[in-house]
C-alpha cells in the first residue's frame, strides 16, 4: 500500500481565472479534510506508511501532512503551511490547515458571485488585523516562574496527542530541559532548544525512566577496552583535531630506495604522536575528546598518561559538551591552553545500557546544554513522544518569551467570530460578506473539537455563541464530554504566540491563493 495521494482535477494543463481559484479551494479544502478528525483531545491517530517501508503512528497535523504526497499545488502549498507553523511555534499545525480549509471554503461562494479577488482578500486582511487584536484583548499573563501554573500549560499543549497518559513526565521533562538552556542576561535572552538540547531514545525500560540529564549523554565507548570508565571531576579536553600521524598536504608521493630510509619514515610518525601526546599530557587532562580519529599509538600513550579518549564525537555534540563543561573546543594541539580545559562536569562514567555502551557526563553545575534521555518500549512510540516532546519544548520556549496566554478548547476563536461578525456590520460595500465569511470560518474549530468526541455541533454551537454574545469569553468546549465549560475551570490555556501565529498564517495562505488566477503546468501530462 502507498502513501494516500490527493490528485484534483489535472485533466487540463492549464486553468484560468475562476476555474484557477475554484480547483485552488476545491484543493485546499480537502487536506483540511483529510486532517480534520486530528484536532483536539479526542483526536484519531493516523497510520501511515512513509516511502521506506516504515510506519509512522501520529496524531499531529504536521507529521501526517509530511508523510503524504499531494499533486495539486494548492495542496502542496498547504503542507508548507503546516511546516512554516511547526518551524515558528511548534504547535497548533492541525489549527492552521482546518483554519485556512475553512476560510477558503467561506469565502467561495463569493468567488462564484464573481466578487473581485482583490476585494475579498483587502476584507481578509481587514478580519486578520482585527482579529488579532481580539485574541490580545480576550488573553492573560502568566507567571513564568510558577512552575505548576507552566506544567498545566504545556500539559493543555500537549494534552491532545497520544502520550497524553505519560504527559505529567513529558512536561516536567521538557520544563526542566528549557530551563537548563535558558540564558538571561540583562534585555537577552536565549533559549536555543535545537542546537542545546538532544533526545536520545533508548528503547527498553519505562516511559517514567526517563530524565533530563544534567549534562550530556553520548553514545560511545573509551578507545581502548583499558582506559578508565568512571571518573569524578574530571579535566576535559575537547578537540577538533585527530590524535593521528599528521599526513602530508593533498596526495604526498614519496620515493624511498633504501630500507633504512622507510624505517626512518615510520619513526618519524611515531615520534611525531609521541610529542603531539606529551603536549597534551603536560595539561594533565583525564579525559580527551576529539571529533577525529585516535591512532592505536596515541591510544597507548594516553592510556600510559592515565587518560580516557573518546573519538569521533559529532560536531553538534561536542559543541554541548563545551557548554556543559565549560571547555573550549581547541583546533590545534599547540594552541592548547589552561583555561580551555573544562572543569564543570562532576561525573564522567560508561554503562551498558542494552547491547550498547552510553558515555556520561553529568552533574555539571550549570550546564546550559543537556541530554533528555528517553525510554520505552518500542521504537514507534519512542519516535512519537520525541515528536511531542519537541512540541512541548517550543510551548514552554514560547511562554518564557513572551508570557501571554489564550483561553484553549476553541474559546479563542469563538470571541474572534462572535466580534468580528459584530464588526461586519459596520463595513461599507460588498467587501462585508466575505468580512463575514471570516468570522462564520473562525467557528470551525470549536465546532470540530465538538464533533471529533462525538457531540451534537449545532446545539451546542449555538450555546457556545450565545455565551460570547453576552461578553463571557472565556467559555469553550471540554472536547472529552462535548460540553460547553469555562476554560477558567476547565483549565485549557494556550500561548498566545500560537493563536497568532496560526490565525496569520492561515488568513495569508488563503489570500495567496485567491491571488492567484493562472494555473500552468511545466510538466508535460502523459498520455
Ligand atoms: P494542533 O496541531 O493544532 O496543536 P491539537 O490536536 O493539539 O492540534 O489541538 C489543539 C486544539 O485543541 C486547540 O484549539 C486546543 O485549545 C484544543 N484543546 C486541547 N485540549 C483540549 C481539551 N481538553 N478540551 C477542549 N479543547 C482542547
Ligand atoms: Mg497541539
Amino acid at each position: 500500500m502507498q502513501a494516500p495521494v490527493v490528485y484534483m482535477n489535472t485533466s487540463t494543463e492549464r486553468q484560468t481565472g475562476r476555474e484557477a481559484q475554484i480547483s485552488n479551494i476545491t484543493a485546499a479544502k480537502a487536506v483540511a479534510d483529510i486532517i480534520r478528525t486530528c484536532l483536539g483531545p479526542k483526536a484519531m491517530l493516523k497510520m501511515l506508511l512513509d516511502p521506506m517501508g516504515g510506519i509512522v503512528l501520529t496524531n499531529d497535523g504536521h507529521a501526517i501532512l509530511r508523510e503524504i504526497d499531494v499533486s495539486h499545488p494548492a495542496a502542496k502549498s498547504m503542507i508548507e503551511l503546516s511546516r512554516t507553523q511547526d518551524e515558528e511555534v511548534g504547535d497548533g499545525t492541525t489549527t492552521v490547515i482546518i483554519l485556512a480549509g475553512e476560510i477558503l471554503a467561506q469565502t467561495f461562494p463569493y468567488i462564484e458571485k464573481k466578487i473581485h479577488p482583490v476585494v475579498i482578500i483587502q476584507a481578509l486582511k481587514q478580519a486578520l488585523t482585527d482579529a488579532l487584536e481580539i485574541i490580545h484583548e480576550v488573553s492573560v499573563p502568566v507567571d513564568i516562574h510558577n512552575d505548576s501554573a507552566m506544567i498545566k500549560l504545556i500539559k493543555a499543549s500537549i494534552g491532545t496527542k497520544y502520550i497524553s497518559k505519560w504527559s505529567q513526565k513529558m512536561c516536567e521533562l521538557s520544563l526542566k530541559a528549557v530551563k537548563t538552556v535558558y540564558i538571561e542576561q540583562g534585555d537577552y535572552k536565549e533559549i536555543d532548544t535545537k542546537r542545546y538540547v538532544r533526545i536520545e531514545k533508548i528503547p527498553g525500560g519505562e516511559v517514567e525512566d526517563s530524565e533530563v540529564l544534567d549534562g550530556i549523554l553520548l553514545n560511545k565507548d573509551v578507545t581502548h577496552p583499558k582506559m578508565r570508565r568512571f571518573i569524578e571531576n574530571p579535566r576535559i579536553v575537547l578537540l577538533d583535531c585527530p590524535l593521528e600521524y599528521k599526513k602530508g598536504e593533498s596526495q604526498t608521493n614519496i620515493e624511498i630506495t633504501k630500507e633504512e630510509e622507510w624505517n626512518r619514515i615510520l619513526q618519524i610518525e611515531e615520534e611525531q604522536i609521541k610529542i603531539l601526546c606529551e603536549q597534551l599530557l603536560e595539561f594533565k587532562p583525564d579525559l580527551v575528546i576529539t571529533e577525529k580519529g585516535v591512532s592505536d599509538l596515541a591510544q597507548h600513550y594516553l592510556l600510559k598518561g592515565g587518560v580516557s579518549a573518546l573519538r569521533r564525537v559529532k560536531k553538534s555534540d561536542n559543541n554541548r559538551i563545551a557548554r556543559a563543561t565549560g571547555a573550549t573546543i581547541v583546533n590545534r594541539i599547540e594552541d592548547l591552553k589552561e583555561s580551555d580545559i573544562g572543569t564543570r562536569c562532576g561525573e564522567f562514567r560508561v554503562d551498558l545500557i542494552g547491547d550498547e555502551y552510553f558515555t556520561f557526563l553529568t552533574k555539571c553545575e550549570d550546564p546550559q546544554a543537556c541530554t533528555i534521555l528517553l525510554r520505552g518500549a518500542s521504537k514507534d512510540i519512542l519516535n512519537e513522544i520525541e515528536r511531542n516532546l519537541h512540541d512541548a519544548m517550543a510551548v514552554t520556549r514560547n511562554v518564557m518569551f513572551e508570557p501571554s496566554l489564550s483561553p484553549g478548547g476553541g474559546a479563542t476563536e469563538m470571541a474572534v467570530s462572535v466580534k468580528l461578525a459584530e464588526k461586519a456590520k459596520s463595513i461599507e460595500g460588498v467587501a462585508q460578506w466575505p468580512y463575514q465569511a471570516v468570522a462564520d470560518a473562525f467557528e470551525v474549530i470549536p465546532r470540530t473539537l465538538i464533533q471529533n468526541c462525538g457531540g451534537h455541533p449545532i446545539r451546542i454551537l449555538s450555546q457556545l455563541r450565545a455565551k460570547h454574545s453576552s461578553g463571557n469569553h472565556t467559555f469553550g468546549i471540554d472536547g472529552e464530554a462535548g460540553k460547553v465549560v469555562d476554560m477558567n475551570e476547565y483549565g485549557i490555556w494556550e500561548p498566545e504566540v500560537i493563536k497568532h501565529q496560526s490565525i496569520k498564517t492561515a488568513i495569508e495562505s488563503a489570500c495567496l491563493l485567491l491571488r492567484v488566477d493562472d494555473i500552468v503546468s511545466g510538466v508535460r501530462q502523459q498520455e
